[in-house]
């Protein structure tokens, strides 16, 4: 056996399987043409960050909009960094974000696909397998630098003014033999393997970036690390795995990774497979006073995705903020197809921002008070309720009562309205906001309008309980308080009191607000006849009286 098979067979004894093994335990797969296969492949380092909802979010557009696959792999490479939890957060709010899964992990315990296993520290044997293929092709060789010991060399180059890193003169163990090796092992040496690199740093390694466009670097030279010495790859070892066994077409990934590009066409070069495209998406940035700054997960509460579900955010509200980020004609489109789901959008990574989209809180909050203005009241309802089950107990004791009042409560000024309001942009501003639906929630301060006096407001309001009726509807409503008005020195017409007010008092909108101050403690709410009709009669004469004593 030549130095290499001698090599192999003592790095990696266990390993039996060949590449083609696993070539054809995962075949091609059987897609249209043009179909593109995306991945998103979090870390379980951390939880859900809005960049790798946004990251998912173009992945899973792009093999939609191609009639492609979107797969999910769980990168647990770095087991020192993992946190309990991280993979049901991360693929949980996949789900509740409404990213369908096709593969991979579609909850925390559960895959799914031809392509498995689609978690790394599963997949070891597999790495192994093509490393063991590249030492024998003596493309990859056992490295037995200590820490120490890349470090006095890393120090050494930096006094010599020369570029730092594990390559050409400087790559101790490049030539190393088999019975060196051998000795190293025996001596209870530990080891990793390196790519024993072809590269030149003169010369350019160009790929066009489906983001970014063409972009040019220099070829990688360095020896890179590609198994560790525990037997597990380096994330630029198992991404080309990976990618190529799971036949990715298309990696769409944070743009940190833009500068180890040049190492992963290498790996794919000589492992010998068809390199993926590359989109390179800038991190979201956020305006920190008038500078932009990339989203922080120690400084914003927004860089977790779980921030927006307890605010209650719709689902379809960040999804669609965030494809109005993603893609700069998602606008226009929208305007073309308002009631069309997203998903319909043809997504062409040519038109992502390359400097960074720009989170806008406000832009959000518009955005989602018009796709709650949209919804039904069965829909806010659903919503609402199993956002107060999981973040206010309290209000969802109170919501869920008696469902049918909760619904009349939440049809005021939506079912049927020609224009439904624009006023709520997420869950945690409803229980302020419908307070007065609820008596343990209602606290009112007793006040007056602008140009009514406490004597006016009783003498309107005794006249009003009189003829009150809970099933008027809007018209005849407000016919009875114009009746009213002249009786007690108002104009039954607002334009009647601005022709002549010296007389009049004022006009019988002043008194509607005095019947909303006083049946719901606020001077704006939405249509409040069909306020007082969801509350009912005893409800609003209690309210009243308890008015009329107070004021
Ligand atoms: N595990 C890597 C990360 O979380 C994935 C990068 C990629 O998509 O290839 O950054």
């Amino acid at each position: 056996m030549d130095n290499n098979k001698l090599l192999a067979e003592l790095l990696l004894p266990g390993i039996d399987k060949t590449p083609d093994y696993y070539e054809q335990l995962y075949p091609q797969r059987n897609l249209p043409e043009g179909a593109r296969v995306t991945r998103v492949a979090p870390s379980p380092t951390g939880y859900l960050h809005l960049g790798t909802l946004f990251t998912s979010l173009i992945n899973r557009i792009t093999a939609t909009t191609s009639g492609g696959v979107f797969y999910t792999r769980i990168e647990d490479t770095d087991k020192k960094r993992e946190i309990e939890g991280g993979i049901a957060d991360i693929i949980g709010g996949l789900n509740r974000f409404g990213i369908s899964i096709d593969e991979g992990f579609v909850s925390e315990n559960r895959e799914k696909g031809d392509y498995g296993p689609y978690k790394q520290s599963l997949r070891a044997y597999i790495y192994q397998c093509y490393v063991k293929d590249l030492l024998r092709r003596g493309l990859a060789y056992p490295c037995f630098c200590t820490a120490e010991e890349l470090t006095e060399m890393r120090e050494k180059q930096e006094r010599l003014k020369i570029r730092t890193g594990y390559h050409g003169e400087w790559a101790e163990h490049r030539n190393i033999t088999y019975a060196e090796a051998k000795r190293l092992i025996d001596e209870g040496k530990s080891f990793v393997i390196r790519l024993r690199s072809s590269g030149d740093e003169s010369r350019r390694v160009i790929f066009d970036d489906v983001i970014k466009g063409k972009i040019e670097m220099p070829e990688n030279d360095e020896d890179f690390v590609i198994l560790k010495s525990d037997g597990i790859p380096t994330y630029h070892f198992a991404h080309a795995v990976d990618d190529h066994l799971m036949r990715t077409t298309h990696v769409f990934r944070g743009d940190e990774w833009i500068s180890s590009v040049p190492k992963h066409l290498e790996l794919f070069k000589i492992l010998g497979f068809r390199p993926v495209k590359y989109g390179h998406i800038s991190p979201i940035m956020k305006l920190d006073g008038d500078a932009k700054r990339k989203i922080s997960k120690r400084k914003d509460p927004e860089a977790a995705v779980r921030f927006f579900a307890e605010e209650g955010y719709p689902a379809e509200a960040v999804i669609e903020y965030l494809m109005t980020i993603a893609a700069s004609d998602f606008e226009d489109w929208r305007r073309a197809n308002p009631t069309s789901d997203y998903r319909c959008f043809k997504f062409n990574p040519k038109k992502m921002s390359v400097s960074g989209a720009l989170f806008d809180n406000n832009k959000l909050n518009d955005v989602s008070k018009i796709i709650i203005s949209k919804m039904k009241s069965e829909e806010v309802y659903s919503l609402l309720s199993n956002w107060a089950k999981e973040f206010d107990g309290e209000f969802y004791g109170l919501l869920t009562e008696s469902p049918d009042y909760t619904k009349r409560m939440l049809a005021v000024d939506r079912d049927g309205a020609r224009n439904a309001r624009k006023d709520i942009a997420k869950w945690n501003e409803t229980k302020e906001y419908f307070a007065y639906y609820f008596d343990r929630l209602f606290s009112p301060e007793y006040s007056l309008p602008e140009r009514v006096t406490p004597q006016d407001a009783r003498a309107f309001l005794d006249k009003y309980k009189a003829v009150y009726d809970a099933c008027d509807d809007r018209q005849s409503w407000f016919d009875k308080i114009k009746a009213i008005a002249p009786q007690i020195g108002f104009a039954a017409e607002t334009k009647e009191y601005k022709a002549q007010p010296d007389s009049f008092k004022g006009s019988a909108g002043d008194l509607s607000g005095v019947l909303r101050l006083a049946v719901t403690g606020r001077i704006n709410t939405p249509d409040l006849c069909g306020i007082m009709s969801v509350l009912g009669r005893e409800k609003c004469i209690n309210r009243i009286n308890n008015y009329i004593d107070n004021i």
